[in-house]
């Protein structure tokens, strides 16, 4: 499996880092998870491009997780193609239905399927997913890939999520800010070390960083490691991992 980071920024995007966005990727099954502002561009850097991305599961329905989803449909449509899938939480009908009540033009135009998940199993793009709900201002689900791939999505950071990633061996955790930023919704480098402490996971990638991270990664990664002795590494966007 191969797990690309099109987007490893927040709702304040840097120069270097987009809107959320990561690609998964095997053999022949290609799943874009959450679709930021950037993405789009991203998912052409990467060589990847938007014809090759026909379904997309959501996290959650903050903007910088949404924002380029009409825009990734309107590429698809006129690169002729003539389907998209978006898979998401609760309300991911809804949302689709609003956006595309504002963008009336873009109704029609593609072969558009919604479907809802909920904690638990489901099948998303050949992959098989178990998600789980996160800790955030708004309902939010982290999904697991078999023992290969963890996405924490937006959330804290809490033992629940610890246990769910337990065992994979890539996390990607939502790192939002560094230890002096007060912050909910969102872990610490410390709470984060905190609940990971222990767990067996094979390397860690923070990701969702928001312009305060800046200058200040290895003071993240210290205060991760007070707790937590695993491999943990920043993300960067276009950062491809194999997953074995
Ligand atoms: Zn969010
Ligand atoms: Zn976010």
């Amino acid at each position: 499996m191969h797990v690309t980071f099109l987007g490893t920024g927040s709702a304040m995007p840097t120069g270097e880092r987009f809107q959320a966005g990561i690609l998964v990727q095997n053999d022949d099954r290609t799943l874009l998870v959450d679709c930021g502002s950037g993405v789009l561009h991203r998912l052409q850097q990467s060589g990847v491009g938007y014809e090759s991305v026909s379904t997309v599961l959501l996290t959650h329905h903050h903007l910088d997780h949404v924002a380029d989803l009409l825009p990734l449909m309107k590429a698809r449509w006129l690169a002729g193609e003539e389907h998209l899938e978006v898979v998401g939480p609760q309300g991911t009908k809804a949302l689709l239905d609003d956006l595309l009540s504002v963008h009336e033009y873009m109704q029609d135009k593609l072969d558009l399927q919604v479907r809802e998940v909920v904690p638990g199993e489901f099948s998303v793009a050949d992959f098989d997913v178990t998600a789980y709900e996160t800790r955030h201002s708004l309902p939010c689900l982290a999904y697991r890939f078999g023992d290969l791939f963890t996405f924490s999505g937006d959330t804290e950071a809490f033992a629940g999520l610890a246990n769910f990633a337990e065992g994979s061996a890539i996390l990607a955790h939502d790192c939002s800010f560094p230890d002096d930023v007060d912050v909910s919704n969102h872990p610490t480098p410390e709470a984060l070390g905190r609940e990971l402490a222990g767990r067996d996971i094979g390397r860690v990638y923070l990701t969702h960083l928001y312009p305060h991270t800046e200058g200040r990664h290895e003071e993240m990664l210290e205060s991760i490691g007070t707790h937590y002795d695993g491999d943990v590494r920043f993300a960067e966007d276009l950062m491809t991992i194999s997953v074995e």
